[in-house]
């Protein structure tokens, strides 16, 4: 039975208490191993070690050097590509095909990304006049934050926690990382990684188990911890801040979002249908900048919901090694049972179900993943939680509107603020309307086009901070300035 066991200092190691739980393949519920659940003992070690790393060789690398072993740990990614494409793959159900295109390269890229973009940031520098005359030059010079605790969450496991690590790094703190509990296992193999490129020991750490009364809880609150970055739900976040709040360490959130699509008449019609299509229904829904409320101008409102329903119809779900699949389980069968309520939520509070609505019968090999079918909804009131409540699964709701004042405000009319995504031939409007969204990022003509140098992160309660490009140095690093009297 293999085995998810903690990486301290460098090395695996096992609970002391042998606590395990199960790790299960949501695409027909088998076993894939026990996964060690870490206790206040191995999150202190881990914690300890982290520390101890920024005064040992770590500390003393220069810049470059931590360029050239962040670049040797992509490439090794790289090379090791199968080992995490399956992994990966066995942990969520997704496809390989997306996997291969996505988690793993982008999981690899960021380690790269970010040493380089770090590398070659300024600094500020002002003169200043003094009464004597002679003045005073003040200087910027940035320091790592300390032990990052890094909670990651579990739709796009490697990617979303090197997102983190590798800014982290390349500013030269130690993380110690809380992979989710549902996704253990690209997150253990780069441990052995980090070994093999000769990251030295107690840098990056990894301890596994749940949140609350358990590692995540034990790691957030730990003292010696100096900020902790999180991607998850936004009531997590509201859970960490208040352990965050404790000896007043400072935190980047990157949390929920109930995202709109907003579809104008002028559109081009193809693009918005294949585009709505991979941002409702990509990774089986599971990605935070998803859309799950649609907006789309009466004049193509019947055209664009039936060509979305065929669009949805041609969607084919199946294993990850399935070449024509283009749709995995989701996560678990407990997110399952989440969404499921949410379809049937869905027709209690009056929805049209355009397609989909259930459990899929897969057969008898796979009626144990945790299936459900990709969904589309019209009619609900704009109040309705189905429109309201974050749902993280293939499906979305489709609404008629007639202005682009009406729009700006339906989309707006939600707690979160994280993405949004607007069709349009029309560059002005396009520009008019994204400057008027509530959100930290917004796509005109596309969607999840992402450019690493550039900011990254939710308004509202999707998130506090910014990561990406040089944004994450406000939270990896402490800026001290330096005053010289001449
Ligand atoms: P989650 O909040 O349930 O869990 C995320 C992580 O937090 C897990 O590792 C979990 O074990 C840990 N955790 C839970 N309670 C904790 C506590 N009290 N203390 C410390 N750690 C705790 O989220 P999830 O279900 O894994 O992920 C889905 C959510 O993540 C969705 O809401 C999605 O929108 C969001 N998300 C946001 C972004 C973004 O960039 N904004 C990206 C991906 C996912």
């Amino acid at each position: 039975m293999k085995e998810y066991k903690h990486f301290i200092n460098g090395k695996y190691v096992a609970s002391q208490s042998r606590k395990t739980f199960e790790n299960r393949c949501p695409v027909d519920g088998s076993l894939l191993g026990l996964i060690h659940e870490a206790g206040e003992l191995e999150v202190d070690a881990a914690v300890k070690a982290a520390k101890d790393a920024l005064k040992g060789p770590w500390g003393k690398l220069t810049q470059a050097g931590r360029t050239e072993l962040l670049n040797k740990v992509a490439e090794r990614i790289n090379e090791r590509f199968d080992e995490f494409l399956q992994a990966e793959c066995l942990d969520t159900g997704k496809p390989h095909s997306m996997a291969s295109h996505i988690d793993i390269p982008r999981g690899a890229a960021n380690f790269k990304a970010f040493a380089e973009t770090l590398a070659n940031h300024p600094t500020e520098s002002f003169r200043l006049d003094t009464p004597d005359g002679k003045g005073a030059v003040n200087a910027g010079h940035r320091t790592p934050k300390g032990v990052i605790a890094v909670i990651s969450p579990w739709n796009l496991p490697l990617l979303l926690m090197t997102w983190k690590v590798g800014p982290a790094m390349a500013c030269g703190n130690t993380v110690v990382v809380k992979p989710s509990e549902e996704t253990p296992a690209t997150t253990t193999l780069l441990g052995d990684v980090m070994n093999e490129c000769g990251v030295p020991p107690g840098v990056f750490n990894v301890v596994h188990g749940f949140g609350a009364s358990s590692a995540g809880e034990f790691l957030t609150s730990h003292p010696l911890v100096d900020a902790i970055t999180f991607t998850g739900e936004t009531s997590t976040g509201e859970a960490i801040m208040k352990a965050a709040s404790v000896g007043l360490r400072n935190i980047s959130m990157e949390c929920g979002g109930k995202n709109p699509g907003i579809i104008f008449a002028d559109c081009d019609l193809e693009k918005a249908i294949e585009g709505t299509l991979r941002s409702a229904f990509v990774n089986c829904g599971q990605v935070c900048l998803g859309t799950e409320r649609v907006y789309v101008e009466r004049p193509i409102y019947d055209i664009f919901v039936q060509r979305l329903k065929e669009g949805v119809a041609q969607l084919k779900l199946g294993r990850p090694e399935d070449k024509v699949a283009n749709l995995g389980p989701l996560v678990s069968l407990k997110h399952r049972d989440k969404v499921h309520s949410y379809y049937q939520l869905a027709v209690e509070e009056g929805a049209t179900v355009e397609i989909g609505g259930g459990i899929p019968d897969m057969g008898d090999e796979l009626n144990e993943g945790a299936w459900i079918e990709p969904t589309i909804w019209t009619g609900l009131a704009d109040d309705a939680r189905v429109v309201r409540e974050e749902i993280f699964g293939p499906c979305c709701h489709i609404r008629p509107f007639d202005s682009e004042e009406e729009v700006i405000e339906l989309a707006n009319d939600t707690n979160y603020g994280l993405a949004a995504t607007i069709w349009t031939e029309n560059g002005a409007r396009g520009i008019r309307v994204a400057e008027q969204m509530e959100t930290g990022l917004v796509w005109i003509n596309s969607w999840f086009l992402r450019d690493l140098r550039t900011a990254f992160g939710g308004a509202k309660q999707s998130g506090i901070g910014r990561e990406g490009g040089v944004h994450g140095l406000e939270f990896y690093t402490e800026l001290k300035n330096i005053c010289i009297k001449l």
